[in-house]
């Protein structure tokens, strides 16, 4: 079966394996005589899968017993105001540090709830770089630090993140979840919508720890994390196949020897396609600083705007899928996420190499 060079920076590429798995059990999910779809949320069979999301990723990421794993619907988009309704004290306010578009509409929703302060940025200079630890500064009292863990857009990554002592750490994961080790106990909270590295779009996963759930009668009660947590994530319909998909991903990652191992491969790719760029002699140009470089989203542009163009054209012609930048930023972008083979990036690298001894 011919499977696209996928390189969609989110809904991204899934494993065939979990596809494959997900169309044999689709009319008949473990002797129901039905698909997941048409299960019951309160069911014994679904409660089984939804528990097993749940601990799969508890096991896989090492969460500490002192955090709760949440399913939540809105995407990421929607933990931008559930955080600040949540956790941001109006006497105190909250840091936010900004390394790209989607750090600057999680600000944007915080300043509509209190106080906020620009902890750091690196707008100036084009959001080339995530900043340096020693050029980050918070108020000494603050609800939290808010960073992007992965800048999809312009495909920087954090390498090591700021020691906030008693001050919540709150970070968006949703494109580099579960692509490298990371020490969980770091953080007040991690969110991550599912349609990059855990599954397909619909469910959000929000990890959160314990002593920041608070119960607050003013808020909405689908929008407090309080009400999530007493239900596990079954206060309402909760995105039942979006939480099967994600379930059989995270079996897969496990197989696949588990985070340790994906990472491995993780950086094992991203250099196959650095490499191309590096070695152009400047024919192809990386956006981001090296030392700020993602494994997971490869920025980059041509000479001109002509041959960026003709090599989209004939990329898409051989079958690659998803390599325009972002419509902000223009200029190329691959997302090699978990579920890349390492074979679509070594295809990819060649695409490359041979595309710049033909125009250069
Ligand atoms: N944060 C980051 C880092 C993202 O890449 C995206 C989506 N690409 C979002 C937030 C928004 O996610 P959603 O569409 O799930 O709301």
């Amino acid at each position: 079966m011919v499977r696209a060079y996928n390189f969609n920076a989110g809904p991204a590429a899934l494993p065939e394996e979990v596809l494959l798995k997900a169309q044999k059990e689709f009319l008949d999910f473990e002797g129901s005589h039905m698909s997941v779809m048409e299960l019951s949320h309160r069911s014994k069979e679904y409660s089984r899968v939804h528990d097993r999301a749940s601990a799969l990723l508890r096991e896989l990421m090492e969460i500490p017993e002192d955090y709760e794993v949440l399913f939540l619907q809105g995407g990421a988009s929607l933990q931008f105001s559930m955080v600040p309704m949540n956790l941001l004290d109006k006497n105190l306010g909250a840091s936010y540090i900004l390394t790209g578009s989607w750090s600057e509409k999680a600000l944007k929703e915080a300043k509509k709830v209190g106080p906020v302060e620009v902890a750091a940025s690196t707008k100036e200079s084009g959001y080339h770089a995530i900043p340096a630890l020693a050029d980050i500064q918070w108020k000494q009292e603050t609800s939290y630090v808010h960073l992007t863990s992965n800048n999809t857009i312009y495909g920087t990554q954090w390498k090591e993140f700021p020691q906030t002592g008693h001050i919540p750490l709150i970070t968006d994961m949703s494109s580099d979840i579960l692509s490298k080790k990371i020490d969980v106990s770091r953080f007040g909270l991690i969110y991550a919508g599912a349609q990059k590295n855990l599954g397909p779009s619909g469910v959000t996963v929000v990890i959160i720890r314990k002593d920041l759930i608070k119960h607050d009668d003013s808020l909405p009660t689908m929008l407090s994390y309080d009400t999530h947590v007493n239900s596990r994530s079954l206060y309402n319909t909760p995105p039942t196949f979006a939480i099967y998909l994600l379930s059989l991903v995270l079996e897969w990652t496990k197989d696949h020897g588990g985070v340790s191992q994906i990472e491995k491969l993780n950086k094992e790719k991203s250099a196959l396609i650095y490499n191309a760029i590096d070695e152009s002699s400047g024919f192809y140009t990386g956006h981001a600083d090296r030392d700020s470089r993602s494994d997971m989203n490869i920025t980059f542009t041509l000479p001109s705007s002509e041959l960026t163009k003709q090599f989209l054209q004939e990329a898409a012609n051989e079958g690659f899928i998803g390599l325009s930048g972002h419509r902000s930023v223009g200029g190329c972008r691959a997302s090699i996420y978990n579920a890349v083979p390492l074979e679509h990036c070594l295809t990819l690298a060649e695409f490359m190499k041979n595309f710049q001894k033909t125009n250069s």
